[in-house]
């Protein structure tokens, strides 16, 4: 069992010096959260609306962020919606999408309506959704955002259980003893690392080239998707008049594609959009103007340990089908929020208690990442009726290492 910090009401800090010298900052709170992505974001402000105590570190020094999960569905809505956050989000700018359109040979072969007055998803800038969550959140006295702060290494106790994490900011050590240290660190996850907890990582056959043009005045907000040589190429419409392209190509192939001219490679786009010819040959110059997403998905052994707790990409990365990652993120934090107020309270912090919250989200979680495999697969299938691509099906399905 962890030891719990029974009776810190507020963050507090502690500073060291030594000669005029500050060698190391020493923060207490009940929970430290490792990562201010939207995982972290939402549950330090659940947290903190609770009036539970806590901590987040974040190793970026600002928001600004692009290219990563930012279609929320309806579950996501719901829980923005809950927490009282929807109406400040939306004063930072969203975009409702109105339909999605499946394109085949310039002609629209499928398209998903909403119900009436309804959209099919919103897109919310991540840098909207956390400056307002952050916005929210720091007004509470008990609540503490330290951003440009990158957590180096966990803190164990004589009986092995978590009880903090070291930082570094600009060169300065800073110590956070906590009763509970959650990592909502992304794909990359370092307390997943450090915690040696065993991941298995997933292979889907492709990697994603993303690019951001503006979009021509007529544009109308929807996601409109085809196939390029047998691969998917997806327009989804941004907030603030962008177009956000996702290049699926296939995995490892991206040091081969770079050395044929980007003309030839977009030219396809051209072909099937014409309407973008302006935009496209202003801002998609060179391969510098793509972003590269290596493509995988993981799960971990196990979600939780004595005194620490793994939620979002951290416990399990998504691919970008389906933009699933971000809604199970904050899912994630809305559950485990409840399961640390109650675990907080009974003063029992252990792998066992955790537990709960990873028992009433893995089921779920490992049904959308085998969901997602289905829909890469049968995103080919919708369109075999245009060429054949059966056996290249089948190999997909091989390649990926999901059963
Ligand atoms: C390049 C990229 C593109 C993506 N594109 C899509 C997409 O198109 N569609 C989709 O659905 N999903 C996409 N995703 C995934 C989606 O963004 C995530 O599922 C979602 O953001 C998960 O939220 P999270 O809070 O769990 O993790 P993240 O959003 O990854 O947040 C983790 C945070 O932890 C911080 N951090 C990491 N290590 C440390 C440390 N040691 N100390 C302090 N802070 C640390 C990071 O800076 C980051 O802010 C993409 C992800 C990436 C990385």
């Amino acid at each position: 069992m962890n030891k719990f910090l029974k009776n810190i009401e507020l963050v507090c800090v502690v500073v060291i010096f030594k000669r005029n010298q500050v060698l190391t900052m020493n923060i207490q709170s009940e929970v430290c959260i490792v990562g201010g992505g939207p995982a972290g974001a939402l549950l330090g402000y659940i947290l903190a609306e609770n009036g539970i105590s806590t901590v987040v570190l974040e190793r970026n020094r600002f928001i600004e962020r692009q290219f990563r999960g930012e279609h929320i569905d309806a579950q996501g809505e719901q829980l923005l919606k809950k927490h009282g956050l929807f109406e400040t989000i939306r004063s930072y700018g969203m975009l409702e999408m109105k339909k999605v359109e499946f394109f085949d040979r310039k002609q629209v072969v499928k398209t998903i309506l909403p119900e009436k007055n309804g959209h099919v998803g919103i897109h919310i800038p991540q840098n909207h959704l956390l400056r307002a969550i952050f916005q929210e959140s720091t007004k509470h006295d008990h609540y503490q955002l330290l951003m440009n702060t990158t957590v180096t290494e966990l803190i164990q106790d004589d009986t092995g259980a978590y009880v903090g994490v070291k930082a570094k900011r600009d060169g300065e050590e800073i110590k956070i003893h906590s009763a509970v240290i959650v990592g909502a660190d992304g794909r990359f996850s370092t307390i997943r690392n450090d915690a040696q907890i065993p991941v298995k990582m997933m292979n889907h056959g492709y990697d994603v080239l993303w690019a951001k043009i503006p979009a021509p005045p007529e544009w109308e907000p929807s996601t409109r998707m085809l196939m390029v040589n047998r691969q998917q190429l997806a327009l989804f419409t941004q907030t603030g008049g962008y177009i956000q392209i996702g290049w699926n190509i296939e995995a490892g192939s991206l040091s081969a594609l770079r050395k044929q001219p980007i003309e030839s490679f977009i030219q396809p786009l051209l072909e099937n959009f014409p309407e973008l010819t302006e935009s496209v040959r202003q801002h998609l110059q060179s391969w510098k103007d793509f972003v590269y997403l290596k493509v995988e998905s993981c799960r971990c052994e196990t979600w939780v340990k004595d005194g620490l707790v793994l939620i979002g990409d951290a416990a399990h990365t998504m691919t970008p089908t389906g933009a699933i990652g971000i809604n199970s993120a904050m899912k994630d934090a809305d559950v485990l929020a409840q399961v640390l107020i109650d675990a907080i309270a009974e003063s029992n912090t252990s792998a066992m208690r955790l537990k709960v919250f990873e028992n009433s989200r893995r089921e779920e979680v490992e049904r959308q990442q085998k969901q997602q495999i289905e829909q890469e697969a049968s995103f080919w299938k919708n369109y075999i009726q245009f060429s054949d691509t059966q056996n290249e099906v089948e190999r997909y399905q091989k390649e990926c290492c999901v059963t």
